[in-house]
C-alpha cells in the first residue's frame, strides 16, 4: 500500500531558540540586541524562544538582576514561551552528564593555578586566548587532595578539527587541540562550568538554534564537541556582530550609558527597538517600532557582518 501522508512536519523540527543571559548585571543595549534578534529569527520562522538565566557562577549571579532582565524583556516586548529555566537548580543534572563523561575517562582533575598555566604559555599565544597544555592529563589518580578543576580532553593532535557553518559568518574550522586545549567544566570551587551547562542545557530543552553575540563564535566548537560526546545534535550557531560605542570598544556591563536604566529613563520600547532594527539593516532609519512588527520583513541578508558602532 501507498503511504501517502503528508510528512513535511515530521521531517522538518519547529525552530526553538533562546535567550540565556547571565544575571551578572543590568542589560546593556549590546545583550538587548541579541535578545531581539535571536527573538526575530525563531519568531520569523514560526518557532519558540525559551529564556535560560545562565546564574551558576555563584559569586557573580544576582537574583536582582534577573529580575531585572525579566522586566527589561517585558517592557521591551520580548516575551518568551518557555522557562524562565535557571542553571542554579540544575546542578544534579549537570553532574549526571559529567558523569557519563568520566566513566569514559574524557576529564581529569586539573590542579594547575592561573600563575602555573600562565608560566607555561610560548610568548606567541598571549593575544587572550589560553590554550592548557594538558599538565594535569597523566597525573596519577590519587595522588593529590587539594581542590581540582575538572577538565575535558580534546583530542590528540591532528584529530581536533571540529567544522561548522555560522548561519551568519560561514564556514569555520577550529582545531581543539591547538586552538581550545583541554577545558574546564567544572571549577575548583565547585562551580559548573558555562561550556558544560550551556550544552547540556541547549539539548535538553531541545533549542535546535542559538543566536548569540560573536565573542562567543570560539565557543562553539567546543560545544559541539562536546555535544557530540554526550550524544546530543549540536544545535545550529548563528553568531553576531557586536554593538561597539563611540569609542569603538564592545559594549560591557561597566557602560552604563547605555544600559537598560539609562535607556528606560530617555527612550520608549519601541524607540529602543527601532535603533538596534536600524543598526541590523532592518530598517533605513531609527523610527521607533514593535518589535513584531520587524518579523515579516526578517532576513539575516541585511544584517552585517562587521562589528557596529553606536
Ligand atoms: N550566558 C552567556 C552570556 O550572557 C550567553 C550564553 C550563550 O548565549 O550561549 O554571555
Ligand atoms: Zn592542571
Amino acid at each position: 500500500m501507498i503511504d501517502k501522508r503528508d510528512y513535511t512536519d515530521a521531517v522538518q523540527p519547529k525552530v526553538k531558540g533562546r535567550f540565556a543571559p547571565s544575571p551578572t548585571g543590568r542589560m546593556h543595549l549590546g545583550n538587548v540586541f541579541s535578545a531581539l534578534l535571536s527573538w526575530l529569527s525563531a519568531k520569523s520562522q514560526g518557532g519558540k524562544w525559551l529564556l535560560r538565566i545562565e546564574d551558576i557562577d555563584p559569586q557573580r549571579s544576582h537574583r536582582e538582576y534577573a529580575e531585572l532582565i525579566m522586566d527589561d524583556l517585558h517592557w521591551l516586548g520580548l516575551d518568551w514561551d518557555e522557562g524562565p529555566y535557571w542553571q542554579s537548580e540544575r546542578g544534579e543534572i549537570y553532574e549526571h552528564y559529567l558523569q557519563q563523561l568520566r566513566e569514559r575517562g574524557l576529564t581529569y582533575p586539573c590542579y594547575c593555578t592561573r600563575a602555573d598555566i600562565m608560566a607555561t604559555q610560548a610568548p606567541h599565544e598571549s593575544d587572550g586566548r589560553v590554550v592548557y597544555k594538558g599538565t594535569c592529563r597523566n597525573l596519577p589518580p590519587g595522588l593529590r587532595t587539594s581542590p581540582a578543576a575538572i577538565r575535558m580532553k580534546v583530542p590528540d593532535e591532528g584529530e581536533g578539527l571540529v567544522t561548522f557553518s555560522d548561519g551568519h559568518y560561514g564556514t569555520h574550522t577550529v582545531d581543539l587541540t591547538t586552538q581550545c586545549g583541554d577545558f574546564i567544566v567544572r571549577r575548583k570551587d565547585g562551580a559548573w562550568a558555562y561550556q558544560l551547562a550551556v550544552v547540556v542545557d541547549d539539548a535538553l530543552m531541545g533549542i535546535n538554534e542559538v543566536v548569540r553575540g560573536r565573542d562567543l563564535l570560539l565557543s562553539s566548537p567546543q560545544q559541539i564537541y562536546l555535544a557530540r560526546q554526550l550524544g546530543f545534535t549540536p544545535p545550529r550557531f548563528t553568531h553576531l556582530p557586536l554593538l561597539c560605542n563611540s569609542a569603538g570598544q564592545r559594549l560591557s556591563k561597566r557602560d552604563r550609558s547605555l544600559d537598560m536604566e539609562s535607556l528606560r529613563a530617555h527612550y520608549s520600547p519601541q524607540q529602543i527597538i527601532g535603533m538596534l532594527a536600524h543598526a541590523a539593516g532592518l530598517q533605513t532609519d531609527d523610527s521607533p517600532i514593535e518589535a513584531p512588527g520587524l518579523i515579516e520583513g526578517f532576513s539575516w541578508s541585511s544584517v552585517p557582518t562587521a562589528d557596529i558602532q553606536r
